[in-house]
């Protein structure tokens, strides 16, 4: 029940159009408030409750008459209690950013240190840090746990994105390619290779180990909702083919599995909400 009251106010906040004027905007604050005490009077069961929320519910009535008028009623100064989620998933998602980097800037640390990191303690870490901003007006009661419940009923009105660059081929490995082959080269000489994992992370600037973990965690954690439509783009160094060609000294041509992309061809981006 009190899930379902919570999605029915945020389901208003959401659909209520953004950016009116003034009046519009207070008009839609009070319809917000009024919807939140009427589901918690339906939902109450002491006649104390019963009486608050009455009351409550004929201040914010008077408040909705009043507007376009001169006068402001008493309801006008009351703290709002209707928790406001709007942009919480932007909010996120910037503050994941910032996170990240700090985390990841060290030197020393592992790419399998972030990874278990934001299965261990990103997810908790993430939802207290979503309760602060609920609770910004103060009093609005949101708990960590209750953060949950409105983080999975937050609006979804904007895509955002998270890209594993030139680690793509870390967490999505090329297919085999029979058509594509790489040079057979003499005993003792050796081909140009891709970086490891561990090598790809070491050489990784703070922004782009950030911006890798932030797509993996977005993938991984079952916080967010993917988009369908994933982008990809094509593999700068060998334009998407995944092999890089060059001419030896003596002349000889030869292929090798691109050094960047480690033949996967393309930068994959996760889109996400
Ligand atoms: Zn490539």
């Amino acid at each position: 029940m009190r899930n379902a009251l919570w999605v029915l106010v945020l389901g208003f906040l959401f659909l209520a159009p953004s950016g009116a004027a003034d009046e519009s905007d207070r008009r839609q604050e009070l319809e917000g408030q009024r919807h939140y005490y009427e589901g918690l009077l339906r939902d109450c069961r002491t006649e104390t409750a019963a009486k608050y929320f009455v009351e409550r519910l004929g201040r914010i009535e008077d408040a909705l008459n009043a507007l376009g008028k001169d006068e402001q009623p008493a309801a006008e100064a009351e703290p709002s209690k209707v928790v406001k989620t709007t942009g919480l998933g932007p909010r996120t998602v910037r503050w994941l950013r910032i996170r990240l980097k700090e985390i990841v800037r060290e030197k020393t640390v592992r790419i399998t240190d972030a990874v278990a990191w934001t299965r261990r303690e990103l997810p908790e870490e993430m939802m207290v840090a979503v309760a602060q901003w609920l609770n910004r007006d103060g009093g609005a009661g949101v708990t960590v746990e209750s953060a949950k419940e409105h983080w999975a009923a937050r609006p979804r009105a904007t895509w955002l994105s998270a890209k594993y660059g030139s680690g793509t081929y870390i967490v999505k490995p090329p297919r085999p390619n029979p058509g594509r082959r790489a040079t057979k080269m003499p005993e003792g000489v050796k081909l140009p290779k891709p970086p490891t994992r561990d090598e790809w992370w070491q050489r990784a600037s703070p922004n782009e180990r950030a911006e890798w973990v932030l797509a993996y965690f977005v993938e991984n954690s079952g916080l967010f909702e993917l988009a369908d439509d994933a982008k990809s783009t094509k593999c700068p160094v060998c334009n998407g083919a995944g092999m890089e060609q060059k001419i030896l000294s003596n002349g000889v041509p030869i292929t090798y599995v691109c050094t960047r992309c480690a033949g996967v061809g393309r930068d994959h981006t996760v889109r996400f909400r």
